[in-house]
């Protein structure tokens, strides 16, 4: 089944998300919805004609190991030419270098449509992109001249290289050594691993962003700095030269993303690998994590693909497929099976997740670009602080539900699911990553309710919980008869978040064993509540244009009452405490 990007899907969700400014006011003042709709537009007919043809042949080919030369899939390295000739590679990036400076929302919602088309391929602008704002952020200006332009251009691409064999979600384990070379630059010693897109011949130079120890690093995390290393070494003029000390020495056989090479890399197996240290010695992590802020959210985007692109080809397949008779069509012709309850269920479900998780992370692109875009500081200050909050809401929420979606649209294809040539069980395989790479799901959870929970003392939590229930109260308000039982659901959804909020503050301070084993569940309700919230946003606005029965406000009624009312039990699941979770040694479990 073909890739049809969402167009409309987007626009409607980024009209409801983003109410303060609106689309062609303040800070997108020269971002009309007119031109949002020209460039999804232009995006979905570039995905769908260049980058979905290549993603099942991509899985089925993968990218192979020659010789230290990593050989993509047939039509990679055209498509991938084929997306630099188009500009699409400098989307984002700051004007000064070369990018159109586009705000996040654009830049979230065309990520979506790449990453739906084929995710293998999304990968390597996804990283690029990131590598290019952590040298944006903290790169010496001769770094960012020499390096910027090419990087954003898409001349060369970019890397990040954290994770080692024994440093993955504990990066203070991490042992790759930077030794000062005397004149500036540095020579860097160590293996990564599990690093996408470290080798491959799509460009003529490839930009690593490495994490290393210098020899006087204090322990753990407090101790890492971090390095550009190019693949080739560049001469003033830009020209890449003679191979740096970096070789791939082998890729990894995985469960999906087959086409996206995920490297062993080793640096200093001769001289050392030349590194330029970006940012202070000793604070790579800071920048490393503002850098992984956004990739944290270009991850939940990618989770709202692939739930878009199986809920997609699962609705095809069961607006064709035949089977048995409805309840109403007993002696008819055999139904379709998306008419049967239990498959329309799952389709609903499906759909309603997806929208919820687009709301979430256009909700948490929009607080990004408000952070870095408003004039006045203290509400930069307090967009900021929301992005904060929400990005691993939007990260582990949105992956969570893509494979979510993608095992309920290999149930609803049956056992033509389970075989590969539907092209179902691809998603399935490809979503399955997104709840662990850039921070595990359970990391985010942890993040969310020790980092973020505790911002401005509990004061960005509380007025972002302010909000939800006040469109809660506005949709019970609004007493619409095809609201049904929303208000109240989300009511019920909003006020366990609540409590669930302030038992986990005051456990933080008190019983933080307790916190931590409620994380996941609490990062589930919050979630719920959160996306609940969105798409009633988004029913109250059709009901005022007089749409009362679009599907917008059925699947908002549909996440309200079969999905948001989850929240309760998960508030009930957090606040119980872990007593009962302690009373299992691992040991136990063992037997
Ligand atoms: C296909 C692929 C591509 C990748 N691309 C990159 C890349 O480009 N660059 C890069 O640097 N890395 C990359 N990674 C690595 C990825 O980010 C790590 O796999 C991830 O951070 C988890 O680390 P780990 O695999 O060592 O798991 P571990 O850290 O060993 O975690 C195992 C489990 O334990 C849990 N856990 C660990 N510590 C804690 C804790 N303190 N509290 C609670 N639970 C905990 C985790 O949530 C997880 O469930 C990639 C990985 C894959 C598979």
């Amino acid at each position: 089944m073909a890739y049809r990007a969402p167009v409309d899907d987007i626009l409607f969700t980024l009209k409801t998300v983003v109410r303060e400014p609106r689309l062609g006011e303040g800070i997108y003042t020269h971002l009309d919805e007119a031109t949002v709709r020209a460039v999804v537009e232009e995006a979905g007919r570039f995905a769908s004609e260049v980058l979905a043809p290549l993603n099942h042949k991509g899985d089925r080919t993968a990218s192979r190991l020659e010789g230290g030369r990593v050989v993509t899939p047939p039509g990679w390295k055209e498509a991938y030419d084929a997306f630099v000739a188009a500009g699409w590679a400098a989307l984002l990036a700051p004007e000064d270098y070369g990018g159109q400076a586009l705000p996040e929302i654009v830049g979230s919602a065309v990520s979506e449509i790449w990453n739906a088309a084929n995710l293998a391929f999304g990968l390597c602008p996804l990283l690029t992109q990131s590598a290019i704002h952590a040298l944006q952020v903290d790169g010496s200006d001769e770094l960012k001249a020499l390096y910027l332009p090419r990087m954003v251009s898409g001349q060369w691409t970019g890397t990040m290289n954290l994770t080692e064999p024994q440093a993955g979600s504990d990066l203070g384990a991490l042992t790759t050594r930077a030794l000062p070379a005397g004149d500036g630059t540095y020579r860097l010693f160590g293996t990564k691993i599990f690093i996408t897109y470290g080798e491959h011949e799509l460009t003529e130079n490839i930009v690593h962003m490495v994490l290393a120890r210098l020899p006087d690093a204090p322990p753990g995390t407090r101790g890492i700095s971090l390095f550009l290393v190019p693949k080739r070494l560049v001469g003033p003029d830009g020209a890449p030269g003679a191979r740096n000390d970096v070789v791939c020495a082998g890729l990894e056989h995985k469960l999906g993303i087959h086409a996206s090479p995920t490297c062993v890399m080793r640096y200093g197996e001769q001289d050392g690998a030349v590194g330029y240290l970006v940012g202070r010695e000793h604070h790579g992590l800071r920048t490393m994590f503002i850098m992984m802020n956004a990739a944290r959210l270009a991850v939940g985007v990618q989770g709202v693909a692939l739930a878009e692109r199986a809920t997609q080809h699962a609705m095809a397949y069961a607006m064709e497929r035949r089977q048995g008779r409805t309840h109403a069509n007993k002696d008819g012709a055999m139904s379709r099976i998306a008419e049967h309850p239990d498959v329309r269920r799952m389709l609903a479900t499906m759909r309603a997740t997806t929208m919820a998780a687009r709301a979430i992370c256009l909700a948490t692109a929009h607080a990004l670009d408000r952070s870095h875009l408003e004039a006045d500081h203290d509400t930069r200050r307090d967009a900021a602080h929301l992005a904060a909050l929400l990005t691993p809401v939007a990260k582990a929420y949105a992956t969570d539900v893509a494979c979510e979606a993608a095992s309920l649209g290999i149930q609803v294809h049956g056992g033509m699911g389970f075989v590969e040539e539907t092209g179902a069980a691809q998603f399935y395989r490809d979503a399955r990553i997104l709840p662990i790479y850039e921070g595990t799901n359970g990391i985010q959870a942890i993040d969310l309710v020790t980092r973020k929970l505790p911002l401005e003392e509990g004061e960005v939590a509380t007025r972002y919980i302010g909000e939800l229930a006040a469109t809660a109260a506005e949709v019970g308000a609004a007493n619409h008869a095809a609201f049904g039982l929303m208000g109240e659901r989300l009511a019920a959804a909003v006020d366990a978040l609540r409590d669930a909020t302030r038992w986990m503050q005051r456990a933080l301070a008190e019983h933080h064993e307790d916190a931590l084993a409620g994380a996941t569940p609490y990062l589930r309700l919050f979630g719920l509540a959160a996306g609940g919230v969105y798409l009633a946003r988004g029913a109250l606005a059709c009901v005022s244009e007089g749409a009362a029965d679009s599907p917008q406000v059925a699947l908002a009624r549909f996440f309200a009452e079969q999905i948001a009312v989850a929240a309760p039990g998960l508030a009930t699941a957090v606040t119980s405490g872990g007593a009962a979770l302690f009373s299992i040694e691992p040991e136990r479990l063992c037997t």
